[in-house]
């Protein structure tokens, strides 16, 4: 089955990046996902915004379907140029939340040194075969280096975590200051 971009046709599915509700009649973008078990197929269902940020090519191959709905006009731009930067930069796809650390136990993929516990820490997510697995964490200040990319990590961020001001604040600075 190919991926495909459909109106929601109730108020009942979450979406996989940001597990907030799909409205009904809003579009959502459903990567297909091989079923282990031979015959039936499921779908991973997202918000178009967080579809085109998390599974990027799934994203740009749905719009390409006939069968898919099209996006108003308006919005498709943004939609394309936020799944550009996905294909561009896999790993930019992997960030699924933030948290705080509450041990200093985990260590940053990118530079290996442990993340301190009490600051914050960016959770990753793989995709393989259709699974996703949580794949460690990031400290913020090493998110440029590690992902290639921080645009729109912010915003993707603020969807998907309850943070305050304060950790907005926090989390915004030290993604300006990630170099690579
Ligand atoms: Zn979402
Ligand atoms: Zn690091």
């Amino acid at each position: 089955m190919p991926h495909k971009i459909e109106p929601a046709p109730s108020g009942r599915a979450k979406c996989r990046s940001c597990k907030k509700t799909i409205e009904k009649g809003s579009l959502r973008l459903g990567a297909s996902v091989p079923n282990a078990f031979g015959d039936g197929e499921s779908f991973h269902w997202f918000h178009l915004v967080c579809g085109a940020e998390r599974r990027s090519a799934e994203f740009l191959e749905a719009l390409a379907d006939p069968e898919s709905t099209q996006p108003e006009p308006a919005a498709l731009e943004e939609l394309k140029a936020l799944a550009a930067i996905g294909v561009e930069h896999p790993r930019w796809t992997r960030p699924a939340h933030v948290e705080r650390a509450t041990t200093g136990r985990a260590k940053c993929r990118h530079c290996r040194e442990a993340i301190a516990a009490g600051s914050l820490r960016i959770a990753l997510e793989f995709v393989e075969d259709g699974m996703i697995n949580p794949s460690g964490f990031l400290h913020p200040t090493c998110a440029l280096a590690y992902l290639g990319s921080t645009e729109h990590i912010l915003e993707r961020m603020i969807r998907s975590s309850e943070l305050n001001d304060e950790e907005v604040a926090e989390l915004q600075g030290a993604l300006s200051s990630s170099s690579v």
